[in-house]
């Protein structure tokens, strides 16, 4: 049977289009569609304005350390409609890098819905039917409300980065990544921001320890942040929200973002039509080498819901063009995976926690809190921790979690060492770098406890 096409790519994200041009690479026929803009959730609606924001929120604390240190400088106002035509200006950039490497690929790119009619068509919202060897589906997830009533009044991270003006309040409601991260950046732009975190503590998943640190950072550095609270009701009042909390608080914000997690984007995709089978959130199941339970059809990516990290989705994406066009069945690395949240302050993280590492063998925890040098000489109580969790038995570092200004650019360095199964005893060799914070790393002696 002859096809159009030996991969069909539905969805332009960083999972997508990796696969696509890879694909194309080995001399495969590869057509791909998207929706909306190419780039997806992390150039689109992520990772990469999020992180310009992040940069964008840091210069009141960096002016004011200026001039701690000497300078003769003020901050003056933050023009957000500036600052936000140049963000988009960035992304209008980016997705057209991805576009000219679909292109110079030889991948056809259609901009157009497509949905799943069976094993080998997609139909695109063109009407236009095409048929494939292959399908990948990669279209990622999308943010999702809790239940309540007047729930359309709160908008998500999709739409912060359209917002025509910086409200002058805001309610957060989650504790995850994007609700912690989004708090920090707001609260830098001078947006006064509460957020309500429904559990004990925010981050769940991660280390307990640096989750308090992070938590009473945040606190610090102005953000109202109420663990064991959620929101009840809300309102629109005099042009405002009003809400009310689980313990009873009223109060009334220009905006509330929900930021209460993802869900996999599979509605209207047309699986029923294939019977491609999904787990409990929608999450598309695929095996170890991103196949689904339809033999012609992959998945990677959020839509997986494995690890929602780019990436994760653009190893998946790597692992499933080397198993399936170059004839080397490549199942997924999924463990030790180093990441960043982007948190003021900052959190990088490999490996397991404290907690689970205990629960798991006996363990030795080194830990170092302090005071870098920078901003303790700027006056401020800003703490840093470096953490590394030990095996006794095998004395293998399990973990590493680093609280501290740039973070992630460590973390990435240390999940070299971390998963080539460096031991506490390999650490130690290594010579300090002084005087930086990392180097704390390398020359804690005696563990704090064991466990
Ligand atoms: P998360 O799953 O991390 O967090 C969702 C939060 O919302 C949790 O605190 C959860 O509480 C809370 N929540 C869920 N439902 C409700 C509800 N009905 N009412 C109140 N609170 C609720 O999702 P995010 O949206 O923050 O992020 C999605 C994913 O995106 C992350 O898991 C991460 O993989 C990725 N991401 C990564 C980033 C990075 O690498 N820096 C940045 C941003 C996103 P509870 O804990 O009690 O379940």
């Amino acid at each position: 049977m002859s096809f159009d096409y030996d991969l069909f790519v539905i969805g332009g994200g960083s999972g997508g289009v990796r696969a696509a041009r890879v694909a194309a690479a080995t001399g495969a026929k590869v057509a791909l569609a998207e929706e909306y803009r190419m780039g997806g959730t992390c150039v689109i609606r992520g990772c990469v304005p999020k992180k310009l924001m992040v940069f964008a929120s840091e210069f009141p604390n960096a002016i004011e350390d200026a001039q701690a240190y000497g300078w003769d400088v003020s901050s003056g106002d933050f023009d957000w409609t500036d600052f936000r035509t140049k963000m988009h200006a960035e992304l209008d950039r980016l997705e057209g890098i991805y576009r000219r490497l679909l292109d110079g690929s030889s991948v056809r790119a259609y901009d157009a819905r497509a949905t799943i009619k069976d094993e080998h068509t997609v139909t695109l919202s063109t009407g236009e039917d095409i048929t494939a060897k292959h399908i990948l589906i990669a279209v990622g997830g999308r943010p999702v409300k809790p239940e309540l009533v007047n729930v359309d009044l709160g908008i998500t991270s999709n739409e912060i980065f359209l917002l025509e003006d910086l409200p002058k309040s805001i309610l957060i409601i989650g504790g995850g990544y994007i609700a912690c991260e989004f708090a920090g950046i707001l609260n830098g732009l001078g947006v006064e921001v509460t957020q309500y975190y429904r559990g004990a503590q925010i981050l769940r998943g991660f280390d307990d320890e640096a989750r308090g640190l992070i938590a009473d950072q945040m606190r610090d550095k102005g953000v109202n942040l109420h663990c064991g609270t959620n929101i009840l009701e809300m309102e629109r009042r005099d042009g405002k929200i009003w809400t009310k909390a689980t313990n009873g608080t009223e109060a009334t914000f220009d905006q509330v973002m929900f930021a209460t997690g993802r869900t996999p984007n599979v509605e209207g995709l047309g699986l029923e039509n294939v019977g491609v089978n999904v787990g409990r959130l929608g999450e598309i199941i695929v095996d170890e080498y991103n196949q689904t339970n339809v033999p012609s059809i992959y998945a990677v990516g959020d839509v997986t819901d494995r690890v929602q990290l780019t990436p994760v989705a653009i190893r998946e994406a790597m692992a499933f063009v080397e198993t399936v066009f170059k004839g080397n069945p490549t199942p997924v690395d999924h463990e030790l995976i180093p990441s960043a949240v982007f948190t003021q302050p900052e959190y990088g993280a490999v490996g397991l926690t404290e907690e689970q590492a205990r629960d798991q063998e006996p363990i030795e925890v080194y830990t170092s809190s302090f005071r870098p040098m920078q901003t303790l000489f700027a006056g401020r109580e800003d703490r840093v921790l470096m953490k590394l969790i030990v095996s006794q038995a095998t004395r293998k570092v399990l973990g590493v979690h680093i609280v501290a200004p740039q973070a992630g650019e460590m973390i990435q360095m240390v999940g070299i060492a971390v998963k080539m199964g460096a031991t506490k005893e390999d650490f130690d060799r290594v010579c300090a770098v002084h005087p930086t914070m990392a180097e704390e790393l390398v020359t804690m002696k005696s563990p704090t406890r064991t466990a």
